[in-house]
């Protein structure tokens, strides 16, 4: 009987030693113009210091990678152990192709049981493909972590809460940004080891070409403080300057947004569509003007602090999410409201 306890807690023991050698995450940090840190990745950060595991990082990038490791390296207090580097020309454009078969090498040397990434075009197209190379499901856009196995995220645009569990040994998750807070620089002790990959790459597959980016002086919208949203009602491009007008009021603060109604309408460029099929923001405050609060357009914007609907329907379903709402025309409110705020 004595022999056969010591036996279990041997087992009980080595599972247990097992498991925290093992059990680590990979974060998938992400490289965006002129070599900065996305800001997306401080907010995968924090998601993945919830599984309270080790955490090692990936860097990838064509150049620059010297400077994106460096603001890495200022967040040594979210457990971060190392950073591997991978530097190519092949990773112009970070284009899935290229990156993947590093990441699954990365993987299969140091048996990552989660892999995360902060929600972004480029996690979008490599970690589902990695999922695939390694045969499991992708969880995407997850809001909360519960556990190690279990996370929650949305569904149906938004209308229902989805707490999923996920028995593959490996998880690859995509983070929702707005959903936790960004990691903040500093505060812990040493610096995460660096070690460069030998990224010897070849990539038949596919080609970077160019990337056209809209150049403004406006915050992106993810991290604008202020948005402002216009819908169809704004009736044409020359009208959305009413509410470029209005951002400007607030320099390095506000930005405008849009409905997909605005956008397919070509009242603006789509890169400004807020919704299911668009941005996810959770600004300090959200403006809808003339957006009649479609749910797919909701499941975009109903986390921001606090919600502002100019309509002249008084019995738009954007009231029913708005903290304070003005029933009117917007070609004869936003004007004053301009004047108005010019003079604070
Ligand atoms: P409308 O619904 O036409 O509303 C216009 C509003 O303006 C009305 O409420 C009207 O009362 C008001 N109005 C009119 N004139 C004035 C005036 N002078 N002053 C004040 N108010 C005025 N939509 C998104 O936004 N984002 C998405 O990501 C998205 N994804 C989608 C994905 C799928 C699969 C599908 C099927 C749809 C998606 N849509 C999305 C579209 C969505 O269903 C709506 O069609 C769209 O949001 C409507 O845009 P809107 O509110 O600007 O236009």
């Amino acid at each position: 009987m004595f022999l056969q306890s010591r036996y279990f807690f041997s087992r009980l023991a080595t599972s247990t030693i097992h498991s925290r050698c093992f059990a680590s995450t990979l974060v998938v940090a992400e490289q965006i113009d002129g070599g900065k840190l996305a800001p997306v990745t401080l907010n995968a950060l924090t998601a993945a210091s919830q599984l309270k595991q080790d955490i090692d990082c990936v860097i990838f990038g064509a150049d620059k990678t010297a400077e994106t490791t460096t603001q890495l390296q200022k967040f040594n207090n979210s457990n971060i152990k190392k950073i591997f580097v991978a530097e190519n020309v092949a990773f112009k454009g970070l284009l899935s192709e290229a990156v993947t078969p590093v990441l699954l090498d990365l993987q299969k040397k140091n048996n990552y049981t989660h892999i995360l990434g902060g929600s972004s075009t480029f996690t979008k197209s490599i970690l589902p493909r990695l999922a695939a190379l390694l045969d499991v499901q992708p969880i995407s856009d997850i809001t909360k972590v519960v556990d190690k196995d279990q996370f929650i995220r949305f569904v149906y645009a938004g209308n229902a809460v989805l707490k999923l569990k996920s028995n593959d040994t490996v998880k690859i998750i995509t983070v929702r940004g707005t959903a936790f807070e960004a990691t903040k620089e500093g505060g812990g002790s040493g610096q995460a080891n660096v070690e460069k990959l030998d990224s010897s790459v070849k990539n038949d597959l596919s080609e970077f070409v160019e990337r056209q980016i809209q150049q403004s002086e406006r915050p992106e919208l993810p991290s604008a403080r202020i948005i402002f949203s216009g819908g169809r009602a704004l009736k044409s491009k020359e009208n959305f300057k009413l509410l470029y007008d209005l951002a400007d009021l607030f320099p390095g603060q506000a930005t405008v947004g849009a409905s997909r109604a605005a956008v397919d309408a070509g009242y603006c460029t789509n890169d400004l569509q807020i919704g299911q099929t668009g941005k996810i923001v959770a600004p300090d405050l959200y403006v809808a003007i003339g957006i009649s609060g479609a749910i797919q357009h909701i499941a975009g914007m109903k986390d921001s602090k606090v919600i502002v609907a100019i309509n002249k329907d008084g019995d738009a379903p954007i009231f029913a999410i708005a903290d304070y709402g003005l029933v009117g025309d917007l070609f004869k409110v936003i004007p004053e409201l301009n004047e108005k705020l010019k003079k604070k």
